[in-house]
């Protein structure tokens, strides 16, 4: 069974969610199934060397693992113990590797469990190109973005019944009796709420990221033209929230043509709005003109992966789930089961992930040089397979080699 830490110590939060991290924080890891140990093995080192570098062992990262997947099936019988949420809740900062989904067994994604009982509400993925990474398209340094995805709401609430199932028919009864709403026979049916609440609460992270990191925009991304009252009402309380909270910081892109001349206020963030179908063509032909991104989860889940495809794909994209208790930072691709054990895979994403671990705790040096690192790694020409082969001359080396190529590229 797993132990509460004893060494390091805790990160608190205040009442407004302002979070104090001591030197020497106690920070949970779950390895994840697959490959999972494969790129957790090649990272700690990585987010260790960074910290020490950054502060001459003023600060350390006390790691303690929490059982969760394949592992935690073995020693505890249960994929997902009470215990591991309990301690996440505790250490406010995790960080993980992907876990197995069985198909068809009924079981519940362990993701997306986590997300749900933690309520980490904001999906974040920042996207941004490293130099040398075989791109699809002509210009993809221009990309420097950060896309907040709602993560609790819209289609992916998990309110849906089945063609033909009693829940299905009656739902279709009730619209028909109660609305006057006909819809095709033997329709599968889902619900897709979108809250004020939900909104803000994501919107204001995503101003605050603007804000506390001088980023020039934030773009709320909605398909309002179509579904009125719930994406549209997603811009409309977006809209709503940055004049509630943030008037003095922000300006709304309409404001700076009627009373700016064109160009936004020095220190102010300009809040923009798209419509979904747009946005997928505004970031392949104008992407310089978006930073941070605020959207509702399905167009997020697709714009994220789109964007991250844009620079290279899936392998080097970090993600952070975020709530107000609690964050969890993780690798964005899947357990890659066929290469587990190998040394094999790119352990870029958990990486990545952790020096977005570590700017959120505050500890933005080592982050930084986290990510020059593997600029210079890669501008080397050294990476793992799925980036050597298609990068010309590379030098291919495993999952462990590429983690200490970037500590040896760490100055
Ligand atoms: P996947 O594990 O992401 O693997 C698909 C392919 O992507 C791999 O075969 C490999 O391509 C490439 N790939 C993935 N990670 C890589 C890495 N680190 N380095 C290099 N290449 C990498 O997707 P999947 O096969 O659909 O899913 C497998 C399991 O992961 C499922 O149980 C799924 O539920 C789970 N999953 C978990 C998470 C999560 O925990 N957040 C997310 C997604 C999926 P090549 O074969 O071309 O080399």
């Amino acid at each position: 069974m797993q132990e509460t830490p004893m060494s390091g110590e805790w990160i608190t939060q205040d009442a407004q969610g302002a979070m104090s991290v001591p030197p020497n924080p106690n920070i949970g890891f779950i390895e994840g199934d697959g490959s999972g140990p494969d790129i957790w093995a090649a990272a700690r080192p990585v987010l260790d060397a960074a910290v020490l570098k950054a502060y001459g062992g003023q600060k350390k990262l006390h790691w303690f693992e929490l059982l969760a997947g394949a592992r935690s099936m073995k020693e505890t019988g249960e994929p997902l113990p009470a215990k591991t949420i309990e301690l996440i809740r505790k250490c406010v900062v995790a960080i993980k590797g992907p876990l197995t989904t069985p198909v068809g067994t009924g079981m519940r994604s362990l993701n997306v469990t986590i997300r749900r009982v933690l309520d980490l509400y904001a999906c974040i993925r920042p996207v941004r190109y490293f130099p040398g990474i075989p791109s699809p398209v002509r210009h993809p340094e221009r990309v420097n973005m950060i896309v907040y995805r709602e993560n609790t709401e819209d289609v992916y609430a998990g309110i849906e019944w089945e063609s033909g199932s009693p829940e299905a028919e009656r739902f279709t009864r009730f619209l028909l009796d109660t609305f006057n709403v006909t819809l095709p026979a033997k329709s599968g049916v889902g619900v897709k709420p979108i809250s004020p609440g939900g909104t803000k609460r994501l919107v204001r992270r995503a101003i605050a990221h603007a804000i506390n990191r001088g980023l020039p925009s934030v773009t709320l991304v909605h398909k309002g033209n179509i579904m009125k009252y719930t994406e549209g009402a997603f811009r409309k309380w977006g809209f709503e929230l940055a004049k509630e909270e943030f008037a003095d910081r922000t300006v709304t892109e309409e404001e700076v043509q009627s009373a700016h001349g064109g160009k936004a206020p020095e220190g102010k963030v300009v809040i923009k709005e798209r419509i979904a179908d747009s946005m997928f063509q505004q970031v392949l032909l104008r992407p310089e003109e978006y930073s941070v991104i605020a959207t509702p989860n399905l167009n997020g889940d697709y714009l994220s992966d789109a964007l991250a495809a844009q620079v290279g794909g899936l392998g080097m994209a970090p993600g952070a789930n975020i709530g107000d208790e609690a964050a969890v930072f993780e690798a964005t691709h899947g357990t890659a089961p066929k290469y587990a054990g190998l040394d094999k895979v790119n352990p870029g994403s958990v990486i990545l992930s952790g020096a977005m671990m570590l700017d959120h705790l505050g500890w933005v040096e080592a982050a930084k040089l986290i990510e020059e690192a593997i600029e210079r790694t890669i501008g080397a020409g050294i990476a793992t397979y799925d980036l050597a082969r298609q990068m010309k001359g590379a030098k291919e080396v495993g999952c462990s080699a590429f983690g200490r190529a970037i500590i040896d590229h760490m100055s």
